[in-house]
């Protein structure tokens, strides 16, 4: 069974990818089956080292919005791809939009080893 730390890396890790193309979205959201049905509106994939995504779990505390959880945000800016459902887009055929960003971003963590599990924003 893939745990919730694995379904991060599925949905939101793409380390070796350093420049993105307008499909990439659509892509990359059918190739790591993360499209659901109602199609997700809003998914980010993070383009920096796993070992930089993980470190933000031991530091950077910072208040969750909505979750008992502990929320971490990252020290430094990271590359991210937002993907955001257009408009009008019915599953199955779910249509994003790519919009290659830098920003501090927020996840939670669980476990031990204490990792990742949750993608809550970027700011
Ligand atoms: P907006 O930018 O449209 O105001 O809000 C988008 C929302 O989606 C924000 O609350 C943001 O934190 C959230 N968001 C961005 N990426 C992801 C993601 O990968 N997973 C989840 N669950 N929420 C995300």
């Amino acid at each position: 069974k893939e745990t919730q730390a694995d379904e991060f890396l599925r949905q939101h890790m793409d380390p070796d990818t350093s420049k993105v193309t307008a499909s990439y979205c659509n892509t990359m959201m059918k190739l790591r089956n993360v499209m659901g049905e109602p199609c997700k509106p809003v998914n980010t994939f993070i383009h920096e080292p796993l070992r930089d995504v993980q470190a933000i779990c031991l530091k950077g505390d910072v208040p969750c919005k909505n979750t008992k959880s502990d929320c971490h945000q990252s020290s430094s800016k990271m590359r991210i791809t937002d993907c955001r459902l257009k408009k009008g887009s019915i599953y199955p055929q779910c249509d994003y939009e790519t919009q290659q960003k830098r920003k501090y971003i927020i996840v939670t963590c669980e476990g031990n080893p204490y990792v990742p599990v949750h993608f809550v924003g970027s700011v």
